[in-house]
């Protein structure tokens, strides 16, 4: 699917048809060769990202969930918000999507009473927030609960340390 991973081989060969004589300083690290052996064969290989996104968005919040850490392509395809969606070269009929709205057509298909995303708050941070159980800042699962104002999670303990009580009464 990305031409460009497999350039350097392609490059490697050129370089031998044309005489050229490269020489190898080590032994290739065997973490390298299974990191081109995935992107030479990736999972998404047999089908554009805009069909896996098409796709995607009919899927429950909570397999789009998992789908974030099957493979780079797919965590791409769900989080990745720095594509150019509206100027990138599309080679079929399809758009980019942003993965925004494939976690909002997901939600509003499967969860229909769960809020919007919260301003400045992305889906899957907001998806975190309601499925998540620990507390954001240490981890423990007692007595945890969301703040939505500051869309964060926190036990009761770091809820204390990180907020002041305010007195709304006249002095
Ligand atoms: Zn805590």
């Amino acid at each position: 699917m990305d031409s460009g991973t497999s350039r350097p081989a392609r490059a490697q060969e050129t370089a031998h048809s044309m005489g050229q004589q490269k020489r190898r300083l080590g032994p290739i690290p065997e973490a390298h060769i299974k990191r081109q052996k995935f992107q030479e064969n990736p999972p998404t290989a047999t089908m554009p990202a805009q069909v896996w996104q098409q796709i995607f968005q009919y899927l429950p919040p909570e397999t789009l969930a998992q789908l974030v850490w099957v493979n780079h392509a797919f965590k791409d395809y769900l989080t990745n918000d720095e594509w150019d969606y509206s100027s990138r070269p599309l080679d079929g009929a399809s758009q980019f999507m942003n993965p925004e709205h494939i976690w909002a057509t997901s939600r509003s298909i499967y969860h229909p009473s769960l809020p919007k995303a919260l301003a400045g708050c992305k889906e899957l941070q907001m998806w975190g927030l309601i499925k998540g159980k620990n507390c954001c800042l240490c981890g423990s699962r007692q007595h945890v609960m969301v703040i939505w104002p500051f869309a964060v999670r926190l036990c009761v303990d770091c809820l204390g340390k990180q907020t002041q009580s305010v007195s709304m009464e006249p002095s």
